[in-house]
């Protein structure tokens, strides 16, 4: 990715994770592929830079940066190499935290989040089931509130599915997502309610990186990890959304990225009929309209990454200035008056924001789409060159 449109805290988050990255080469990326390994090593190289934490606030040993600086972050990962089995490495860890930060007590954040941002914990998000994947308000896996009647000790009894988890077999903790009122019972004025969070305990045997299925049977998770109000859970996770998307993005581009730089240098080195093949149009033309399209995708990635920080809570303590033109401050009072904890809507978003929601929703799906489908065609064209 090139420089233009990044700020310069951007341009040295590149340069820093390059460096990281740089230890890391192809040989160890296909090592991984061929023994189905989790890349810990790259994970905790990370954490212990202090990247696990780039959008957390500095008392819990954050850095307090914004989602765009955390998207360029995975963007570099993903382009040195490492594609997405890399950059999935620190994926949870950086938007799920994001509903824990803003939800979950004091005393909560104490205990789970300087355990993520040092790499001593990992953890994955657990939302999606088989049979409730877009649908998420309809999802089945039950906690069940249980009084234990000798010692009075509230513990949920969770039972049901969740499946493509990624990095469940890693992690030690997982963000889940759980009925706490039977869907027949759920106030049809606010469908949204009914589904609770949790912080529970996720640590499985095996360490291959893979999207899992996880079974819950009867599976019991204390009162004290429940985040939030119960039956406030899908507004509270909505809170990571759009950090997560503007994530995805930069992973995207960073496999497009690296795709038109392999395939420039095999036109370069490629000699046919005494010159190379990246002389010819028919090579040159189609890469860089892919190095075009990633490069607006990138702009539009950055824009919405932006508007997150002012408007979703995606950033913690950085905003961008009211007029858009880009300066940022730091300003904890104006991040709670822009994007503090209010009224929550049926719809998740705070009541007297939530056009301004909506289209930040729409910026970070637009810039999704766009940056998969300009990935998507850079890596066939990047093969289609060199074959
Ligand atoms: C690589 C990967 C990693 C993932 N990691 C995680 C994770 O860590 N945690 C997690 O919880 N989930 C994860 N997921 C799950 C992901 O979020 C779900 O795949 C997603 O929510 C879609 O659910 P589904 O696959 O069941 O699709 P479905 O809900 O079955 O939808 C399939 C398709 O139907 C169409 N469709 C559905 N509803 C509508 C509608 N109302 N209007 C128009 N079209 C519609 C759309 O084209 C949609 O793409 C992951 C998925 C993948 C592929």
């Amino acid at each position: 990715m090139s420089a233009s449109g990044l700020t310069p805290t951007q341009i040295e988050v590149r340069d820093s994770v390059q460096k990281i990255c740089r230890a890391f080469p192809d040989e160890y990326w296909a090592e991984k592929d061929r023994k189905s390994e989790y890349a810990g090593d790259l994970h905790r190289e990370l954490a212990s830079a202090g990247y696990l934490g780039i959008c957390m606030p500095q008392e819990l040993g954050g850095t307090e940066l914004g989602v765009a600086d955390a998207t360029v972050m995975v963007e570099t990962i993903s382009e040195s190499g490492a594609g997405i089995a890399g950059s999935q490495t620190v994926h949870a860890n950086v938007y799920a935290t994001i509903p824990i930060l803003r939800f979950a007590s004091a005393s909560q954040k104490e205990r789970y989040l300087p355990l993520i941002i040092s790499g001593k914990e990992r953890t994955c998000f657990g939302v999606t089931e088989p049979d409730t994947g877009l649908d998420t308000l309809k999802l089945k896996t039950k906690a069940e509130r249980k009084t234990d009647s000798g010692s009075g000790k509230v513990r949920y009894v969770v039972s049901g599915q969740k499946i493509w988890i990624t990095n469940a077999q890693a992690a030690d903790r997982m963000v889940l997502l759980a009925r706490t009122t039977p869907l027949e019972e759920v106030n049809k004025a606010k469908p949204a309610s009914g589904l609770s969070l949790f912080y529970c305990d996720s640590s499985l045997s095996s360490q291959y990186i893979r999207w899992a299925g996880v079974f819950f049977d009867k599976f019991e998770v204390e009162e004290e990890d429940l985040i939030g109000s119960e039956g406030d859970g899908f507004k509270i996770i909505l809170h990571g959304m759009n950090a997560e998307r503007c994530l995805l993005v930069g992973e995207a581009l960073g496999l497009g990225y690296a795709a038109l730089r392999r395939a420039s240098a095999y036109a370069r080195a490629r000699h046919v009929f005494g010159r190379a093949i990246g002389q010819n149009q028919a090579i040159q033309h189609p890469l860089a309209q892919s190095w075009c399209a990633l490069e607006a995708a990138k702009m539009l990635m950055l824009h919405a990454a932006r508007q997150c920080v002012v408007s979703f809570g995606g950033c913690m303590y950085e905003c961008m200035h009211a007029d858009g033109s880009g300066g940022l401050f730091s300003v904890r009072a104006r991040f709670d008056e822009v994007i503090g904890v209010g009224k929550l809507g049926d719809n998740g978003h705070r009541e007297d924001d939530s056009d301004a929601r909506a289209e930040v929703g729409a910026l970070c799906n637009a810039a999704k789409y766009v940056a998969a489908e300009a990935a998507f065609e850079a890596c066939e064209r990047a093969g289609e060159s060199v074959h």
